[in-house]
Parts: structure tokens; sequence; C-alpha cells
């Protein structure tokens, strides 16, 4: 049974990059039928916060990464950590060091002037036979893990492939503060272990912290879990994605009106393949997602293709759903527009055109609000050829006993008959003036969707 998790701290901002993370260990859970943790890392409680929390939980939401269990909070689990804790000075596998910070400090600059790498010296770590140095008055000691010595840590990453770290690299983590609460890597590794996760997949931003944790793992008597450290995202500039690079909040491309399954579909590319395969919908990706095609070098974010890749959604979205985004749109600019069969008209008619659901709801305004064509285009399309075809089709259009694409398409054929004109030449200034676009889909079904008092009003000006 696959059991996944991510465990993002809650410190305001979450970017494609982060959520990316959140991504690849969902697909794998649905993939394998396991199961999906969601766990809130905010002991930094500080810089954590409720607001933090909704954003992500509302970007995981928004891309339909739903998760089984939790949000588990790390600062409600705090007995847990103690709990295991005190078992682990009973059994030896932590100990008190008093070492002061003054100390530590010194220290540190002894080992940087003989050229060391700075390091806890094990003063406080007991051994047979040693003497510990008398314990100072009044200090309140930190625990420190007691690392193996000699030999070394191996794991084999699903990314990186295998990774082995010599102890030696690794001096006694402090586990917890003087005021008894627990450090990072351990709560870490105790939630991992209750939350019973198989498979940690997260940024190679934390590849330094996965031999000490195996450690704990080991010494608490589990086994690690499989690692799968993704490399990070770089932004188009090559710099590591950031809010502070510009880098955009995962909502804001809702806002902008990417459809959600096309930038799971990004995402999901940008450091996964599934041979050429471009664009894949949400149940391909959950068919074929696995670990064994994962990227090893840093996927580069590129706003453009992300377009291009909505794009090709927006073509394959579902007319209905697509309304009903459009309909969100609207209702973003003030305008309450029922998603109703036309609005699903409509979608069907425009929506190959477009990469966005903002894109989207643009054309479609003119449904919905008056027009204002440009100047420019009224200038270079209206002319004494094709006034007079407008006139004359205005009227056989007001006179059309039926209001559909193949009425209109009748009068219109008639019109250019008799006025001796182009198509393009009485066509053209029509979608200026119905649309304020030289440009739509076929134009007696772009009018058979506009109601018709609407169409003959905005004819009334030639
Ligand atoms: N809380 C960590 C972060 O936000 C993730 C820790 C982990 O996945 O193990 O980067």
């Amino acid at each position: 049974q696959v059991r996944t998790r991510f465990a993002p701290s809650p410190t305001g901002f979450i970017h494609l990059g982060n959520i990316r993370s959140a991504l690849y260990p969902w697909a794998y859970a649905r993939a394998t039928g396991g199961t999906f943790v969601l766990r809130i890392e905010d002991t930094d409680v500080e810089r954590s916060s409720q607001e933090a929390v909704d954003v992500i939980l509302e970007s995981m939401q928004w891309l339909g990464l739903d998760h089984d269990e939790g949000p588990f909070y790390q600062m409600q689990r705090m007995d847990r950590y103690k709990e295991v804790l005190a078992r682990m000075v009973e059994q030896g596998l932590v100990y008190r060091c008093y070492m002061s910070m003054a100390e530590l400090d010194a220290l540190r600059e002894r080992q940087m002037a003989s050229k060391e790498k700075p390091r806890y010296d094990g003063t406080w770590r007991p051994e047979p036979g040693k003497v510990l140095p008398p314990v100072p008055e009044g200090v309140a000691p930190v625990l420190r893990f007691r690392t193996p010595q000699g030999g070394s840590v191996v794991w084999d990453d699903k990314v990186k492939g295998r990774i082995e770290i010599s102890n030696d690299e690794l001096d006694d983590l402090v586990i917890a503060r003087p005021d008894g609460t627990p450090t990072y890597n351990f709560c870490v590794v105790v939630d991992d272990i209750d939350m019973k996760i198989t498979h940690v997949i997260r940024g190679d931003d934390h590849v330094n912290n996965t031999p000490r944790q195996i450690h704990i793992f080991r010494a608490l008597g589990e086994e690690p879990p499989v690692y799968a450290h993704l490399p990070t995202v770089l932004n188009e500039q090559g710099e590591k994605m950031s809010k502070r690079h510009g880098a955009k909040a995962v909502t804001q491309y809702r806002d902008e009106g990417y459809p959600a399954d096309a930038v799971v579909n990004y995402l999901a590319r940008l450091g996964w393949s599934h041979g050429d395969d471009e664009i894949f919908s949400r149940q391909q990706l959950i068919e074929w997602f696995n670990l064994d095609h994962l990227g090893r070098s840093a996927g580069q974010f590129d706003e453009a293709k992300l377009r291009w890749v909505s794009a090709q959604h927006m073509k394959l979205c579902d007319n209905t759903v697509l309304a009903s985004l459009v309909a969100g749109q609207f209702a973003r600019r003030g305008l309450s527009v029922p998603a109703d069969d036309r609005l699903v008209a409509l979608c069907a008619l425009f929506k190959d055109r477009c990469s966005t659901t903002v894109e989207l709801a643009d054309w479609l305004s003119v449904y919905f609000v008056d027009v204002q064509p440009a100047e420019a285009d009224l200038a270079t399309h209206l002319n004494d050829v094709s006034r007079p075809a407008l006139v004359a089709l205005r009227d056989r259009l007001a006179r059309l006993p039926a209001w559909d694409a193949a009425s209109i398409n009748q009068a219109i054929k008639e019109t250019v008959g008799e006025c001796k004109v182009k198509m393009p030449q009485l066509a053209i200034p029509l979608r200026v003036l119905v649309f304020g676009r030289t440009q739509t889909p076929s134009v007696d079904a772009v009018l058979a969707l506009l109601d018709k008092n609407i169409v003959l009003k905005r004819l009334q000006c030639v």
C-alpha cells in the first residue's frame, strides 16, 4: 500500500515549483491506488500562518490535488514528539549536551582557523570509560542524536540514483532545543513513521537532510521510506523559482484563466515524461505516472509553453465545463452570465482560438456588453461599397422569419448577389460592427447566437 505525502511549510506563498512537490506524490498515490497525506509543517511559528495554510489548500483544491488524510498540523503533534523523545532518552539514543552558545562559537572559530569543517566535537557524547565534564548549573541542555560512527548511509534515490554519505560527515544533530521543543528533522521522521509514509517525494533542497533522517528512522527501529528528490524548478532566467525572483502564485494562473488540467499537465511534464506525450488528461496522468521516468535535470519554467499546453486543453475541454469556467470569469468582471446552453454553444464555437478562459471571456463579452468597434477598423472597412450592402443585409435580416445560422447564411448570400460585392466586403465590416473584430468563427453561426434585435441595433449606425 503506497502512502505519499505533501508536507509544505505555510509561510505565505506557493508557486508552481512548490505545488509540483504536491502533484507528484498525489499522482503517485492515485496511480497506485495508494493514499495521499497532507501535513502542514508549521513549527516555525513566527513565519507560519493560517492564511498561508488556506492559500495552500486553495491551490491544491483548484488543481484537484485532493488529499485522503489530513491536514495534520505539526504544532498539534508536540505531545507525540515529546513522547518519542522521552523514549529515546531512556534508550540512550540521544544524550544531553550542555555546551553553551558561546562555547559552540569558540569551537567553530578554532575549527575554522585550522581550516576544519565546523562541527560539534562530541564533548558530551557518553562513551564507555569516558568521563564527561561536570554538568554546569542552571544550563538547560539540548538533546543530541547519537549518530553512528564509521561506515556510511546509503539509499537508492528514485531520481538521483544511489547516494552514499559517510557518517563522519554528520555530527550529532540537535533534536530537541533547551526548552524541550523538537527540531525539524526529528519531527519529519516521527511524522513519516506515524503516517506510515512509504515514498517521500520532495524537492532536492532536502537531500542533505535525508542521511540524518534515515539514521533517526533506524534508531527508532523503522526502515526508511523510498526517497525521490525532485530537481529544482528554474524560472525563465535560469534562477531558482521564487517569489523574490518574480514567480507568480499558483492561484494567479487560475485567475488568468488557465484550466487546472492544463497546469497539471504542464507541471507533470516539467520533470517527468511518458514517451513523447506532451498533452494528456488527468486520467491519463493517473494511469501513466510512475517514479521511473522522473527527470534528473532541473526543469525550466516556460510561460509560452504553458500557454500552448493550455490552448490544447481548451480545445479538449468539455464545453459544459468550459461554460462554467467562463461564467466564473464573467463573474470576476461583475457580469452575471448564466452557464446555459447558449454559453455552452458559444464556448464550442470560440474555444479553438483561445489559450485561456480569460481570452475566451474576452471574445464572448460582445454577447453580453456593448461593442465599441475601433475607429481604425471602421475607417478601413466602412466605405461606399460596403455601406449599401450592409443596409441591404440589415433589411433582409430584419425580415427573417427564423433566427438561425441557415437563414442568416441565406440572407448574406442573397445580399452579396444583389449588391454585387465580394463576400469579405460584406462579412468583414459586418463583423467589425457587430463584434468589434475583423475575424470571427463562421459569421452566420456567431450571429445566430446573438439576439436578433441587438444585431439590428449594432447595424443601425450604417
Ligand atoms: N516542509 C518542507 C518544505 O516545505 C518539506 C519537508 C519534506 O517534504 O520532507 O520544504
